[in-house]
Parts: C-alpha cells; sequence; structure tokens
C-alpha cells in the first residue's frame, strides 16, 4: 500500500514538473541546432506585463468591470470623426492625452479599427501607410505611433481593436460553448464585448517609456486614470455601427461623468475673393452622430484659419455644443503646437470639469463656463518641453536633406515613423529638415540607358544623407543597392533599416568581397537558387504559408560590442532593447569573410544562438556614418528622446555642415 501511495506521489510530482517545465516553454533547437526566438529569447514587454487579449485576460464580467471603472474613478475621453478622413483625429486625440498627462494623470489609450483585419500587419503599405510595431509585437494602425510618441508609453497590442479581432473573440467564445446555446447577435454580444474589450484596456497598467532603447525602464504598475478611444473612420460608416452602439451603451453603464466625447470635424472655407469658414459640413456630422445616440461635448474644428467667434456661435446654435467647448484646432507651424493651441483654449479645465476630475474641478459650474483652472498643468514640466520642442522646430539653425530610398514613395504614411524619428533628431541637433523621396527603381541600371536614371542619381547626391529604410518585394532592391554604393563610396552618412541593412550586406557582399552573384534569398525563386548566395536568408523557423503575426516580431535584445560606434551612440550601453518585423536575416556563414574586410558586425542578438547579425557598421575612418540596423529604431523615438541611430545620423551630419561652414 505505501508503495501504491509513493507511486501515485511521484506520478504527480513528475506531472506538476511535466507542467512546470511546458509552461516555462523551454527553448528547443530547429533543425540546424537554432533556437526559436520566441521560445528562447526571454525578454519583459516594456508595454504592461501580459499580451494576451483583454477577454482572456480574466474572466471579469460586464458589470464588474463597469463597477471597477466607477469605484476607481477612472474617465473614458472618446474621440470620434466627421466630413472626411485624414483630417487629423489621431493627432487630436494624442494631444488630448499630453493635456492630461501635463495635468498629471496616467494616460492610455485604445484605437479602435473597424476594418475587417484582425490586425494591420498584412495590410500593404500603399493603402493603409505603415505599420506600426510594438515592444509585444503587435502589428498595429500608425496611430499607436502617434500615441506612443504624444503619450511616452508602450501600449500592448490589445490597444488597437478591429472589428476583426472582436468578432474572432465572440466566435471564439461561441465555439467553446460560452453563450450558452444563446443566438449569438451583435447586440448585446458583439456590442457587450466591445465595451469589455474598452474597459479591460483602460485599466491596464502602460510602461512609461523614461529609459528607452535599453533594458532598463519605468513599470509602474499603476492603473491608468484616463483613457483615451479613438475610434477610426468617420461617423456614420457602416462598419463602425457596433462600435458606435456600444460606446452608447457604455456612456449609459458608466454615467455621464465618467465618459466624454470629443468629436473632430472640418471647417472649409469657400469663396473669393471674400471667402467664408462654412458650417454645414460639421452641422452634418454632428446631426449623423445625434441620430446614432451619441452627443458631442467638445468639437474640435479643423480649418485653415482661426475659428471666428461668429461661426462658433452658429455651429454652437446647430449642435447644442456650448461656444466655449468648440475648439479651433487650425493650422499651425508644427504639430507640437497642438496640444498648446488647445492649452490657450482653456481645453483641460473644461475636460476636468466635464469630467469631474477632483484635483481642477470647480464645484457649482458648468463646464463650459468654468475659468483656467490649469494653471498648474500649464507650468508642468510637460508643457514646458513641448514649447522648447515647438519653437525650436520653428528657430532651426540649418537646413539638411535627407534622401529617403523607397518603393513606397508616393505614399506618405508608409514611412511615418521613419519621417518622424528624423524629425526629432533634427529637432534636437536644430536642423530644419527636408526629406527627397526617391522611387528606389528609379535608381536600378536599366537596359534603355545603360546606367542609373540621371536624374534620381543627381537628386541623391544633393542629398546630405541618405536612410534606406525598410520594405519587402523585389522591387527597386537592385536600387537599393546602388543608393547605398553611392552613399558608401562618397561618404554619404547612412542608416540602413531592416531591409535597408540587408542590402547593405549584400552590396558590401558584391563590391567589396567580390562575390558578384551575394543576394537575399527573399528575392531569388527556388529554382534559382544554387545560382546565388544567400547572403541574407529565410529564418529557419519562419512559416512561408501563414502572413499574420508570423514573422520576428517586437522588442528583442541586442549585445553592443564596446568598440563599436552604436555602443558610443546608445550610452554606452551593451543591452539594448529594439523593435523587429522581419522574415530574413544575416547568414550567420558569412560573416567571417565580411568581417575582416571591414564590415563589422557589431550588435548581435541575445537568443541562445547569439547568432542573429543585428547591427552593421563600417569603421569610422573608412565612413563617418554608415550603421545598419535589422531592427526599426524608427519605432522607439520619441520627440523628448530621439532614438540614437537617427540622432547620430543627423549630427554627423550638422557636424559636416558646421566643418564647411568654418572652412
Ligand atoms: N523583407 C525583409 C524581411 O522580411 C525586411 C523586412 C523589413 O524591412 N521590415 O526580412
Amino acid at each position: 500500500m505505501p508503495c501504491n501511495i509513493c507511486l501515485l506521489l511521484s506520478l504527480l510530482l513528475f506531472h506538476l514538473l511535466w507542467q512546470a517545465i511546458g509552461a516555462t516553454s523551454s527553448p528547443s533547437p530547429t533543425s540546424n541546432g537554432r533556437l526559436r526566438p520566441c521560445e528562447g529569447n526571454a525578454f519583459r514587454l516594456r508595454g504592461g506585463e501580459s499580451s494576451t487579449a483583454p477577454s482572456e485576460q480574466e474572466d471579469e464580467s460586464l458589470d464588474e468591470l463597469v463597477e471597477e471603472l466607477i469605484a476607481s474613478n477612472r474617465k473614458l475621453v472618446v474621440v470620434t470623426g466627421g466630413v472626411l478622413s485624414g483630417i487629423g483625429k489621431g493627432v487630436t486625440a494624442s494631444s488630448i492625452g499630453v493635456l492630461f498627462r501635463a495635468m498629471g494623470y496616467r494616460v492610455t489609450a485604445l484605437k479602435i479599427d473597424p476594418y475587417l483585419n484582425v490586425d494591420a500587419g498584412t495590410m500593404s503599405p500603399f493603402e493603409h501607410g505603415e505599420v506600426f510595431v510594438l515592444d509585444d509585437g503587435g502589428e498595429t494602425d500608425l496611430d499607436l505611433g502617434n500615441y506612443e510618441r504624444f503619450l511616452s508609453v508602450c501600449l500592448t497590442k490589445q490597444s488597437n481593436l478591429s472589428t476583426g479581432k472582436i468578432y474572432q473573440s465572440v466566435i471564439e467564445k461561441e465555439r467553446v460553448g460560452k453563450y450558452l446555446g444563446k443566438t449569438v447577435q451583435v447586440v448585446p454580444h458583439v456590442s457587450d464585448a466591445i465595451q469589455e474589450w474598452v474597459l479591460q484596456v483602460a485599466k491596464t497598467p502602460v510602461t512609461h517609456f523614461s529609459t528607452q532603447h535599453t533594458e532598463e525602464y519605468h513599470y509602474h504598475g499603476k492603473q491608468p486614470e484616463i483613457c483615451i478611444v479613438e475610434l477610426g473612420g468617420t461617423l456614420g460608416d457602416i462598419e463602425s455601427m457596433p462600435f458606435v452602439e456600444a460606446l452608447r451603451q457604455l456612456q449609459e453603464k458608466v454615467g455621464y461623468k465618467n465618459m466624454c466625447f470629443v468629436h473632430v470635424s472640418l471647417v472649409p472655407v469657400l469663396g473669393s475673393p471674400i471667402s467664408e469658414q462654412k458650417t454645414k459640413p460639421t452641422q452634418h456630422s454632428v446631426k449623423v452622430m445625434m441620430q446614432l445616440g451619441l452627443r458631442p461635448d467638445f468639437l474640435c474644428c479643423r480649418g485653415k484659419e482661426p475659428l471666428e467667434p461668429s461661426v462658433k456661435r452658429k455651429l454652437s446654435l446647430f449642435t447644442s455644443v456650448p461656444d466655449q467647448a468648440i475648439i479651433s484646432l487650425h493650422d499651425v507651424s508644427n504639430i507640437y503646437r497642438v496640444p498648446l493651441m488647445m492649452m490657450e483654449q482653456n481645453l483641460p479645465s473644461m475636460l476636468a470639469q466635464r469630467l469631474r476630475l477632483p484635483k481642477y474641478r470647480k464645484k457649482g459650474v458648468a463646464y463650459d463656463q468654468v475659468p483656467d483652472t490649469c494653471q498648474l498643468a500649464k507650468r508642468s514640466s510637460i508643457i514646458r518641453e513641448w514649447t522648447v520642442l515647438a519653437d525650436s522646430v520653428d528657430a532651426p539653425e540649418n537646413d539638411c536633406t535627407i534622401a529617403m530610398v523607397g518603393k513606397y514613395c508616393d505614399q506618405g504614411d508608409a514611412y511615418l515613423s521613419v519621417i518622424k524619428a528624423l524629425t526629432h533628431a533634427a529637432i534636437a541637433t536644430k536642423q530644419k529638415l527636408h526629406i527627397e523621396f526617391i522611387d528606389s527603381s528609379d535608381l536600378e541600371p536599366t537596359a534603355d540607358d545603360g546606367g542609373v536614371s540621371s536624374s534620381s542619381k543627381d537628386r541623391l547626391l544633393r542629398c546630405d544623407g541618405l536612410v534606406v529604410p525598410g520594405g519587402f518585394g523585389s522591387r527597386g532592391f537592385e536600387g537599393k543597392i546602388e543608393a547605398i554604393r553611392t552613399a558608401r563610396t562618397r561618404q554619404i552618412p547612412f542608416l540602413g533599416i531592416c531591409l535597408g541593412m540587408q542590402a547593405a550586406v549584400v552590396e558590401f557582399a558584391r563590391n567589396i568581397a567580390g562575390i558578384a552573384n551575394a543576394h537575399s534569398a527573399e528575392f531569388v525563386d527556388t529554382e534559382n537558387a544554387s545560382s546565388h548566395e544567400d547572403l541574407i536568408m529565410f529564418m529557419p523557423e519562419g512559416d512561408r504559408t501563414r502572413m499574420g503575426g508570423t514573422m520576428r516580431l517586437g522588442a528583442r535584445e541586442t549585445i553592443l560590442r564596446r568598440d563599436s560606434l552604436a555602443y558610443q551612440l546608445y550610452g554606452q550601453k551593451e543591452k539594448i532593447m529594439e523593435r523587429h518585423r522581419h522574415r530574413y536575416e544575416v547568414n550567420p556563414d558569412w560573416v567571417n569573410t565580411l568581417e575582416p574586410l571591414g564590415l563589422h558586425f557589431v550588435g548581435k542578438n541575445t537568443d541562445a544562438s547569439g547568432e542573429r547579425m543585428e547591427v552593421v557598421e563600417l569603421d569610422r575612418e573608412v565612413h563617418p556614418y554608415f550603421v545598419g540596423a535589422q531592427f526599426h529604431p524608427e519605432f522607439t523615438s520619441r520627440p523628448e528622446k530621439p532614438n540614437p541611430l537617427f540622432l547620430g545620423l543627423l549630427q554627423q551630419i550638422k557636424k559636416q555642415k558646421q566643418d564647411a561652414q568654418n572652412k
């Protein structure tokens, strides 16, 4: 008998141990002995502790979540848009977040995209602009980039909700029988799931980005006090209906004082020679909003010039929004002025009053009558920093032009974060940034002219620096190689990102190491594979059949060599964390051939294999600034803290400009 007990106990122990091993998911070598990155690469997410869907995190009911929000005095600010898309709803929503930060609140954000894609990962940059990548590997809408930059936080993939995601979660629940035989419907099942998602995101702590780019970060673990919810698209769109209905119901549940609506609209100017600010489009969009059961508390009106008082009064009459709560968001010299412009129009005090925020509230005053109660916020370090930022954008010491050689040059938003990161570095070095977009196909040697298109090449040569950003597909790859060859041989400061870094390795292999058929496996058909040398290879653990979420994604650690430029640029940090999104990587078998010739692989990953090449450089004696990164440094650049690799590029250009002046 005791023996049986012993046997049972040891079986139980074995089972528990087995589970524990499974739970920690020990890295398993792939066929060639390398480790799968997701398994072996232990890193803590900067953006909150967990990366599972809110609905999976805890099984709290909607009622419990509502109660929790009310008890915690957490507030929801919903930003909607009318008239047309692309009028700056994202910037408006993020700027409101800056105001709350200045008022001393912890802020988080949720972007709702009513499209059916589960995430933005499979969307073409031509169609939808860039895919923004988060620490946790979430491939999201580019507006998440605005939030991270403005709020100085790291968000999680839950902060981007799409119709695809919500339906996926509802259908999964239905499949496992969680609806107990009920007919599953848009209302109440989908609308409840949306409300639960909003409330979960609103209470999930976010990480503040205080010491970014390193392994240190500031995770205070405290829940947010404010959640900005941006509803994508334009009110009235068919696909946003379930979200609108869910938000309407949510306001009923959490109460008027805990949730307000800011509607962003357009006031066009028409007529000549006497022009007039036209209110009708805004009137109509507010009417649509009200028909859907939502009532705007604030109107943010985009336009060229400040809204005239008579126009505000007219809008107020037709929309029932008090005229003080109609905010003029006219064109300004740079986006850092947007929160300041809102502040001048007393928006923080009105928001505080409308949402009964205890620190700023003035009892017994209507929210649109409240005097400026936010003096403290105005003097906050955040507003001081933003004022300095906005002023320095307007007072540059010199101009500089960066060539951006890529294939999505017609779609301005495709490189949004790269442009922002360059802008942050330009501001920090007091330079006015110009970007020369050059389609890489135009730099390819063509059969007709036997050489590269001269006008594009001339444009490249007139630039002070070159950035070759990330990309997919073979079109224009040879043009990128040509651009990099030009930058290398003509000493033009160069930063290659992801595909740009891979192209730099291929260029060096072809033109310095004499490997004429060096290429990337991404662009060679399997039939022709033997005729090429794969300097860049498909990652062994990659998935060639499923596209969504199967790349090497998110924040990973890189170890920098102490004698490298990158190590200096990152403030002499050996370990850095940057975000990734790629399927191909440098073939480690070639490193020993290229390194002695001068291409230094100064950054490597910390997966157990230690074989992923993350950063390449040329010696500074050979080239003033030639750096390539497998990761995307643009995603962690912040206005107050430019990413070191962009800063290094712009600092080098500044130095060259100053040297030229002093000659
Ligand atoms: N296409 C390349 C890869 O998958 C580069 C990707 C990128 O630039 N983001 O590895």
